[in-house]
């Protein structure tokens, strides 16, 4: 299966973007994708597992009420206390489950309820065939069925606990001395079942690999400039909201810096749009310089205008980081002819800082920045205000 997007040379490099044009036939991402991918399915499957737990235990259960139907001699004794004790297990980790803190325990838990009612069908299937040889034993691929479709698993896991479960019927029934041939055919049907399984759960885990990468993509998309690969204004109006309330609750610091890059008009028209573009790239490489805090936010918020939000920083100390930008732009000496004021580009910068009161504005603090920018405008460009 090839993924045909013709639209991802346009959002290159990116790593869904790759991922997607690379393929991955094998089910498996490159490294970092990988492990992210595997902590979304974890999220994402809780609710399928949660589900699919449920079901399990009524079908269990329902079982258990056939035995004792089917079955009337003392064996089934036998068989109903192996099903007592898969479904205390099952419902043992079904709490483990339900109890979030647990995410790491997740799949160990999930090959658990898939191999443990395996195994137990299977014992019970041979203690009902030591009496009863035409005692059905098509349940067990009810239980694989569940771990290709049900139980929330990646492939390969489902095919290893399918496989344990198949191979654990096979040693049961040598055990139990079900006849070679009618345990020949048993174990084929079961086979074929099982590459039925694999064929469906192949499909499924391409297109939940596909729909994942596509969607992180369109997350970046939506949230990303696409020039400079720095946060746009909607992402930024979002953190700045997010970043006030819990400054407002924290009872800190939120600094702005509003940046705007000098003269940049006069830069295209002596040195053409393209030119201008590639300043715009090198400029948003100082600013992803800026922050590195995981709350600090570098953002570009249209043309040649740029913003740092930076969280629990004092006055001082936010004015040096914008002197520290301005210098940093000012040393890629880029020159600019068409500059009145510098040799290089250069850029001005306002910045406001503010410790949110109960009940303030957000925009209170983009309005100070702005009008501070303004400042540093006219008081002859390049500078911090
Ligand atoms: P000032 O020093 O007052 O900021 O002057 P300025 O020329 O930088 O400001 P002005 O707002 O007059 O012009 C901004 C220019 O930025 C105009 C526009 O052509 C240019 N610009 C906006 N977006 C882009 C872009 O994506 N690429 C390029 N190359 N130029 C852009
Ligand atoms: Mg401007
Ligand atoms: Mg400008």
């Amino acid at each position: 299966m090839t993924t045909h997007h013709s639209w991802l040379d346009d959002v290159r490099p990116n790593p869904y973007a790759d991922q997607l044009a690379m393929g991955f036939r094998g089910l498996r991402f490159a490294r970092p994708l990988e492990s992210q991918y595997r902590l979304y399915l974890q999220e994402d499957s809780f609710d399928l597992k949660r589900i699919a737990l449920s079901v399990g235990v009524l079908v269990w259960l329902a079982f258990a009420g056939l035995d004792l139907v089917l079955i009337p001699s003392l064996e089934r004794w036998w068989m109903l206390s192996i099903r007592l004790g898969v479904l205390l297990l099952l419902l043992a980790c079904g709490m483990l489950m339900l109890i979030r803190r647990h995410t790491h325990l997740l799949v160990p838990l999930s090959l658990t309820c898939i191999v443990a009612p395996g195994l137990g069908a299977a014992a019970v299937v041979a203690v009902a065939h030591t009496v009863d040889q035409t005692y059905p034993y098509e349940g067990l691929l009810l239980i694989c069925m569940a771990a290709y479709f049900l139980a929330g698993l990646r492939l390969s896991e489902a095919l290893a606990s399918s496989l344990v479960v198949l191979l654990g019927y096979v040693g049961f029934e040598l055990l139990s001395g079900l006849p070679v041939t009618r345990l020949i055919n048993n174990v084929l049907f079961l086979i074929f079942g099982n590459v039925m399984g694999l064929v469906g759960g192949y499909l499924l885990e391409y297109k939940a690999r596909e729909h994942f990468l596509i969607s992180r993509l369109m997350r970046v998309l939506a949230d990303r400039d696409s020039l400079t690969s720095l946060h746009n204004r909607r992402s930024f109006n979002r953190q700045l909201e997010r970043l006030w309330r819990q400054a407002q609750r924290e009872h800190r610091n939120l600094a702005l810096l509003l940046c705007d890059i000098d003269h940049f008009k006069a830069y295209n028209d002596c040195y053409g749009h393209q030119a201008g573009d590639n300043v715009l790239r090198r400029t948003g490489g100082v600013f992803s310089e800026a922050a590195r805090r995981p709350l600090d936010m570098a953002v570009r918020l249209g043309g040649e205008e740029f913003a740092v939000l930076l969280y629990d920083l004092s006055m001082e100390q936010a004015l040096q980081r914008a002197e520290e930008l301005r210098l940093a732009l000012a040393e890629l000496n880029i020159r600019h002819e068409g500059s009145s004021t510098a040799e290089m580009v250069t850029m001005s910068i306002g910045v406001a800082c503010m410790r949110p009161a109960d009940g303030g504005e957000f925009s209170q603090l983009y309005e100070c920045a702005d009008r501070a920018l303004y400042r540093a405008k006219a008081l002859g460009r390049n500078q911090v205000v």
